[in-house]
């Protein structure tokens, strides 16, 4: 009938972590498909959606990202309620933004208990800012973090562009999937 040829799938992801990591940026970079170094973001605005098209089933996957709040570590619950993905991003340049990953998702998971399959990614962003040989240590440790809170790991320039689409339609796959 009408209703079951219409499948709808809609997924929440939120996207967290310290101040200045490259989280707008990454975002903008899918979404807006350039990369604005001035971006500044605007409050009032709750989520980009991207729709995609998976086994001929619309798909729409709703980013979150915060207008800043995390500087003042007072992002609202309902920000995080409801999530069904969960993006921490660090900066790689920056090993205390990877150390703050834990923080992360400890705070989605508040925010979500009892939700047992959130799905959840790390991805370290501005890696044109590192030589290979850099990027390599900050590889293994972020590999390290990745497996202590359950979450596949992704390195990605919004600058360069590496991996950015490619990440996004992982986590379309990947989500879609689980719906
Ligand atoms: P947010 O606070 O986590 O949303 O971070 P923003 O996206 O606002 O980015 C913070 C700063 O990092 C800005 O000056 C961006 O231009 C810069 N930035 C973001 N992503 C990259 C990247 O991939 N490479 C480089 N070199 N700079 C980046
Ligand atoms: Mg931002």
């Amino acid at each position: 009938d009408r209703m079951s040829s219409v499948s709808l799938k809609i997924c929440k992801m939120i996207i967290i972590g310290d101040v200045s990591v490259g989280k707008t940026s990454l975002v903008n970079r899918f979404c807006k498909k350039a990369f604005d170094k001035d971006y500044k973001a605007t409050i009032g605005v709750d989520f980009e959606v991207e729709r995609f098209e998976i086994l001929n089933t619309p798909y729409t996957l709703q980013m979150w990202d915060t207008a800043g709040q995390e500087r003042f570590q007072c992002i609202a619950a309902a920000y995080y309620r409801g999530a069904h993905i969960v993006t921490i991003v660090f900066d790689v340049s920056d090993i205390n933004s990877l150390a703050s990953a834990p923080k992360w998702l400890e705070a989605a998971q508040k925010e979500n208990k009892g939700v047992e399959d959130l799905l959840v990614f790390l991805v370290g962003t501005k890696k044109d800012l590192l030589t290979p040989q850099a990027y390599k240590e900050v590889e293994q440790e972020a590999i390290q973090v990745a497996n202590k809170i359950n979450a596949e790991y992704w390195a990605v320039s919004a600058k360069t562009n590496e991996n950015v689409k490619e990440f996004f339609f992982r986590v379309a796959g990947l989500s879609f999937e689980g719906t």
